[in-house]
């Protein structure tokens, strides 16, 4: 079940583009900090060199790329519940084991299986046309014959609630709202459905939720309020909604037929966890994580492809460099995302014991395109520490510090406990183009920027994870 909160979650993980900027060098980080560990963090400038040097010059040089290519060729997209996704963690599994790290586990929890069955949507006035669209994640099917109907378009829910319900009443209702960012527009994509039923709809679409479109529509997740009508759902092109809201605003009566099918149960899936044991401290943590699930379309390439391998290389380079931090690096692949961070959510009920553990957790699931910095939630004082360690990174462009409180998707659920962490931040602007689309393809992916990505991702946390102090909680 996807709870309001998982909901809340999704939209605040989303909504990066309002983080401020914390200025460099502040006084109040000189304070924090202190000349002791102000020079013990400018200590790692060597070591930092030295795995940017193996990952981008040495023998691991491309590898992130090319292992990660060979993943996705092999088995394509891995969506929730499925026999290929699980093929893919057994292969992950035995890709560390041929690394030579065999601290390795998984843990089994239920997760959605959702079948995508045919879809089509044809426009039957006032010309005919087919309409490109993907089903919305958990959507219900459509009577064999599909729905006929008339289309009511809103720009938002304000002017949907402000309409009286005769007026929407056994339509088909569409929702174009103008992308601006992720997190403000994918709203209309997870509630969409909900609202439309509450007037009495008998469909819901939606523009997709991007800033650009070559007539690809884009799937995601969405979800059914408890006594609510389910009704079907999907999302369709930027093109094909601009095209009916002219129509629509023209006055004429745009009637379509929508014929969706699908299969929902549920199924055991695994999330993953490796561990490089630390030297002195290993019962603490420095989290690393991706989510090895990914849509039924595409390849799951960039989402989550990328922050997976990245993750992944983490331990295995600190290993093959014979680099051992104080702390544990735990990479941890989750499971499920794409329908709810289902796989996070089983993970933090789990180990909610030993959450003091967790000194610092980190996730990349925004595309591992040039790194820039990081994306971090924590209280002053912990962002003090970050940010200084991200100075060592000013050389490739990487020492950013993004001040955001919800920094991922999965690892969100464990930041609400007070545990400080943070996301990729990298130069992602196209990333929403490919999202969830047959696009999110290895075109997608650079090699060297997947370097830079991996070099950046295990120097960050060898560093926290070696330092001697604790990053600090956000509740004392
Ligand atoms: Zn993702």
């Amino acid at each position: 079940m996807i709870t309001v909160y998982c909901i809340i979650v999704i939209f605040f993980i989303c909504s990066a583009g309002h983080a401020k900027y914390l200025p460099k060098n502040s006084e109040i980080c000189q304070q924090v900090l202190g000349n002791e560990l102000l020079s013990e963090i400018s200590s790692y400038k060597n070591v930092k060199e030295e795995i940017f040097k193996y990952v981008t010059e040495g023998n691991f040089k491309g590898k992130t790329y090319n292992e990660l290519a060979k993943f996705v060729d092999k088995f394509g997209a891995r969506p929730s519940g499925s026999e290929i996704l699980e093929d893919s963690i057994d292969y992950m599994i035995q890709l560390t084991r041929d690394e030579g790290i065999n601290d390795i586990s998984t843990e089994e929890l239920e997760v959605p299986h959702w079948v995508r069955g045919n879809e089509v949507i044809t426009m039957l006035k006032p010309r005919v046309k087919n309409i490109d669209l993907l089903g919305l994640g958990r959507s219900v099917s459509t009577p064999e014959d599909g729905i006929t109907a008339e289309v009511i378009v809103f720009s938002n829910f304000e002017k949907l609630e402000a309409t009286p319900i005769d007026d929407i009443k056994g339509k088909i209702v569409l929702y174009d709202p103008p992308f601006t960012t992720y997190g403000e527009t994918v709203i209309y994509r997870l509630r969409g459905a909900t609202k439309a039923a509450e007037k009495g709809a008998l469909a819901a679409l939606v523009r997709s939720i991007t800033p650009f479109s070559i007539n690809s529509p884009h799937t995601g997740s969405q979800t059914y309020d408890g006594n609510i009508t389910k009704i079907p759902t999907a999302a369709i092109t930027l093109e094909d909604t601009d095209l009916i809201r002219r129509l629509y605003n023209r006055g004429e009566t745009v009637v379509l037929n929508i014929k969706m099918s699908s299969s929902y149960d549920t199924k055991i899936s695994r999330n993953t966890i490796i561990d490089l044991k630390g030297i002195e401290k290993p019962e603490k943590l420095v989290i690393v994580s991706g989510h090895i699930d990914s849509w039924d379309v595409g390849q799951g390439a960039m989402d989550d492809g990328g922050g997976l391998f990245i993750s992944w290389a983490a331990p295995v380079i600190l290993k093959n460099m014979n680099l051992r931090p104080k702390r544990t690096i735990r990479s941890i692949f989750w499971t499920a995302e794409e329908l709810g961070l289902i796989g996070a959510y089983a993970y933090e009920e789990k180990h909610r014991n030993e959450s003091s553990n967790i000194n610092f957790i980190m996730e990349s699931d925004e595309g591992t395109f040039a790194p820039l910095g990081l994306a971090v939630a924590g209280n002053q004082e912990a962002r003090c520490i970050i940010g200084e360690i991200l100075n060592l990174f000013t050389s490739v462009n990487a020492s950013t510090l993004v001040e955001d409180d919800s920094p991922g998707s999965d690892i969100n659920i464990i930041i609400q406990t007070g545990v400080p962490g943070a996301s990729l931040h990298n130069a992602n602007e196209r990333y929403f183009w490919f999202h969830h689309t047959a696009g999110d393809t290895m075109n997608v992916e650079d090699l060297k920027e997947l370097d830079l990505c991996a070099a950046f991702w295990t120097a960050v946390a060898y560093i926290i994870a070696d330092l001697s102090v604790d990053i600090p909680r956000y509740i004392k």
